[in-house]
Order: structure tokens, then C-alpha cells, then sequence
């Protein structure tokens, strides 16, 4: 999964960056509202941490303006407990709020639920097979026995799992696992593939020639 975290406080940013890679997604970052709005309408986001009070841009018009375009999810974060700022966010399409200071284990738990919602999964355990993948607890297992994953491997998993059924192009796999910071080797995703089919099984994953990877429903 791939999020963008607009944000201009840097120490909040740059902590944020670091904690959201930790759980495995990969992470943009813009520190303004101009750049931010640029980034959200050029990539195809899994979801979006806005930030109200921003330069250049404020967060209510990055994201009236994204909403023109696109449906991505966005968690905004709000400086104040007001409700006319909970109520006006709601209102330009934003899906959920925090209030500042907030802890991180609620961002998380929130950013999960918002992923999940999109990709319209209701529950957070999904079952393939013998293959259980726990989005809440980022846990893959096998016949009921844990499959160590590096975070990569993961996030392909969780990927392939929420969009299970349906072809996933290589195209769409580099834009949600991989981030602007990165800069890897073109073959890397079949890496991470051949990886994942030597933990879970050949036929977990299944090529689709010239179209892209799916993991059948
Ligand atoms: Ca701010």
C-alpha cells in the first residue's frame, strides 16, 4: 500500500514517514499543499494523511480540489477540536479526521479501516485457500501456522489479497508498493513474487502473461 502524507511541520513528517514505513507501506511525503495536491492527482494513492493547516495550500482546498478528480481516501488531520472543522471536513469529501495530538496506533488503526473500506473488504481476516491473511494484525499463515514475511512480500500479499479475483498489473503493483524514495531494479517485483511462491506455494500467485499477477478469489 502506498500513502501520501502531506504535512508541514517537519519533525511530525518525518516521524510520521518513518512509523507508516515501519508497518510496510510504502510512503510520499509533500510539505505543502501545492506539492501535495500535484502528488495526489499524479498518483494513484491508497490513501492520503492531510494535514488542515498547510502553506501555499490549505487542506480544505487540496482537498476540494483532489475531490474534482478523485475518489482516494483521505484522513485529515485537524489542529483543534472543533466541530465546525469535523463538519466542513466530512462535508469536502473527506473520509475520516483526527485531532491533533493524536496517537499513533489510531492513525494506523484508522489508515487500515480506510484502505479496507475502499477495496470495499469488510473484514479484516481474508481467507485464500489455505492462506489467512490478517490485515490487522499483518499476519500471513498457512494451515493455520504464521508464514514470516518481509514487509515487501507483505504488502505485494495484502495487495494481491484486497483485489483477489481480479488481474493486478505489474503497472499498478509498482505504483502501490513502491515509493518516490526508491529507486529499484526493474525486476525486483518478480523477486519479491518468486519469494512469496517459495513461502506460500507456486500457486498462490498466478502469472497472468502480459496482463500482470492475481490471486484467485
Ligand atoms: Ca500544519
Amino acid at each position: 500500500m502506498r500513502l501520501l502524507v502531506v504535512e508541514d511541520e517537519p519533525d511530525l513528517l518525518r516521524g510520521l514517514a518513518r512509523a507508516l514505513r515501519d508497518e510496510g507501506y510504502a510512503v510520499d511525503t509533500a510539505e505543502d499543499g501545492e506539492d501535495g495536491l500535484f502528488k495526489a492527482e499524479s498518483v494513484n494513492y491508497d490513501a492520503i494523511v492531510l494535514d488542515v493547516m498547510l502553506p501555499r495550500l490549505d487542506g480544505w482546498e487540496v482537498l476540494r480540489r483532489l475531490r474534482a478528480k478523485k475518489k482516494t481516501p483521505v484522513l485529515l488531520l485537524t489542529a483543534r477540536d472543533r466541530s465546525a472543522d469535523r463538519v466542513r471536513g466530512l462535508d469536502t469529501g473527506a473520509d475520516d479526521y483526527l485531532v491533533k495530538p493524536f496517537d499513533l496506533p489510531e492513525l494506523l488503526a484508522r489508515l487500515r479501516a480506510l484502505i479496507r473500506r475502499s477495496a470495499r473488504e469488510v473484514r479484516s481476516v481474508i481467507e485464500i485457500g489455505d492462506v489467512t491473511v490478517d490485515i490487522a494484525a499483518r499476519i500471513v499463515s498457512q494451515m493455520k501456522k504464521s508464514v514470516v514475511l518481509t514487509a515487501r512480500e507483505y504488502a505485494l500479499v495484502e495487495y494481491l489479497a484486497l483485489h483477489r479475483g481480479e488481474v493486478v498489473t505489474r503497472t499498478a503493483l509498482y505504483e502501490h508498493l513502491f515509493d518516490e524514495s526508491d529507486d529499484t531494479l526493474s525486476n525486483l517485483l518478480d523477486v519479491h513474487v518468486s519469494n512469496v511462491r517459495k513461502k506460500l506455494g507456486h500457486d498462490f500467485i498466478v502469472t497472468r502473461r502480459g496482463h500482470g499477477y492475481s490471486i484467485e478469489a
